[in-house]
Parts: C-alpha cells; structure tokens; sequence
C-alpha cells in the first residue's frame, strides 16, 4: 500500500507544480500582452498631436502670424490643446518608467491642512463639463504630516477615474475625510460604471483594464491604479474597493497617523 501512496503524492505534487508554473506563465504573457498594448496605444496617441501641431506651426509660418492676429490665436489655443496632451502622455511614460524601475522619489514629510488639500484635488477638475464633486470632512485635527504631492496624486488619480468611468451627463464624485484614532480614511465614490467582482482583484496590477485588449472608448493605460498603490506603499496606507456594476465604486484609503 505505501508505495501506491507514495506515488499518489507524488503525482499530486508534480501536478500541483505544473499547474503553479502554468499560472506564473499565463500571468507573464498576460503581462507582456498589456505592456504592448500600452505601447501601440500611446504610440497612436503620440501621433495626432505631433501631427497637428506640425500642421498648425506650417500654416502659421506660412500666413504670417502678425497679419491676421485672431486666426494666429486661434491657431496658438490649438497648439496649447495638444502640448497638454503630449504633456499628459509623457506624464503617464514617466509614470510607468518610475513603476519599472521602482524609484518614486522620497518627498520630505509636511504638514498638509486638510481643506487646502480638498479645494486643491477639486480645483483641478471643476472645469470639467457637468462635474460635482462634494466634499464632506469630519475631522478634529486638520492638518496632518505626509508626502504632500504624493498624496495629491492619489487622490487626483482617483477622482479622475471617477470622472472617466462615469458616462452620464452629470458626473456626481464624493470625496470625504474622517480621521480615526490610528489614520485618516479618505473616500472616493462615483456613480459611474462599477467594477465586476471578478475584475476587482487585479484592478491595482499594472496594464491591468477591464477592457482590455484593443483601443478602449475610455482612454487610459491601465497604471493609474498601480501607482497609486505604490505610492500609498511609500506614505503608509492602504486601499480598497466596493463596487457594484451599474451602481459605482468606492475608493477608500487609510492613512496612517504620523
Ligand atoms: P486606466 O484608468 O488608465 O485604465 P487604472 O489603473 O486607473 O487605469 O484603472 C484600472 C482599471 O480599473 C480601469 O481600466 C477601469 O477598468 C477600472 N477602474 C478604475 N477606476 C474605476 C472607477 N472609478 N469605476 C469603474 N472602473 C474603474
């Protein structure tokens, strides 16, 4: 009976091993098909607005920008338009350069004053059509010691998923603060699209999109998510998500006291 025994666990144990490496190989072409998305992507992205700007500095060039100074502005607007695209798809390279290598810069703890740090997210995005973002704060001690910049791109990245997945006409985003005897908890919640439960898990993997796999209609890499985590790995703090299909989600982040 024992070597039948035997050779029964061994069987199990070099299934259970080919089945591990079978997910450990799966997980990397996975990857390594995400990463090339990202590349063709923002490869496509970069070309319209080299292209346009080309254009609109020839035809300044060409018509003298002086002679008809209304159409010169017009022209100038445009070129501004797409230099801020170009500068958010080097913002998003730059981003993922940082992940790859995982050499975020180590900003000095200071003191953030709650408030400031909510007008300053908000001012960010209130100019965007048919945006509300509401802020409630219940806090006793108002100012607290971190990274403030780090902490401001947590948060900006996540009202700003709030805003992409919401596709109605009125994007109603909730942000509030509550401090707790150990941390602070900061929420982030939209009404938008939800996240499936089975999505959920990989959401903060870097390349990882729920729609994957081709130009999505709502553009994104796929590294927000994952650097906000790594940032929240620097400053100590945690998130996690609640979020229906069809009813939104909810981003809450626990900071821990200093
Ligand atoms: P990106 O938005 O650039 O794709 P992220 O890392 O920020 O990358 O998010 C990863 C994925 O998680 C998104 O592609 C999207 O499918 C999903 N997601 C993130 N935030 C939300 C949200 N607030 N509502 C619905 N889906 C979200």
């Amino acid at each position: 009976l024992w070597p039948l025994l035997l050779s029964f666990c061994m069987i199990l144990l070099i299934t259970g091993c080919i089945w591990v490496l079978w997910r450990i190989i799966i997980r990397q072409k996975k990857l390594e098909t995400m990463k090339n998305d990202f590349i063709s992507n923002i490869t496509h992205e970069l070309k319209t607005p080299v292209a346009i700007l080309a254009a609109t500095n020839e035809a300044l060039l060409t018509f003298g920008g002086s002679k008809d100074p209304e159409k010169t502005e017009r022209y100038l607007r445009l070129e501004q338009d797409e230099l801020h695209k170009l500068q958010g798809l080097v913002d998003n390279i730059m981003a993922l350069t940082r992940l790859e290598h995982e050499e975020e810069p180590q900003d000095a703890l200071e003191p953030v004053v709650i408030p400031m740090l909510l007008k300053t997210v908000v001012a960010r995005f209130s100019g965007l059509p048919g945006v509300q973002i509401n802020t409630s704060m219940q806090v006793v001690q108002e100012e607290l010691l971190t990274q403030p910049a780090a902490l401001r791109t947590i948060l900006s990245n996540l009202v700003d998923n709030a805003i992409k997945y919401t596709p109605s006409d009125v994007k109603q985003v909730d942000l509030t603060v509550t401090e707790h005897p150990q941390y602070y908890r900061f929420i982030v919640k939209d009404h938008g699209i939800g996240i499936d439960k089975a999505h959920q898990p990989y959401i903060f993997d870097k390349f990882y999109r729920v729609t994957q796999g081709n130009l999505h209609t709502v553009k994104g890499y796929g590294l927000g998510l994952s650097h906000v985590k790594s940032l929240l790995d620097k400053i100590g703090g945690t998130i996690k998500v609640d979020s229906y299909p069809g009813q939104g989600s909810t981003f809450t982040i626990e900071l821990a006291k200093r």
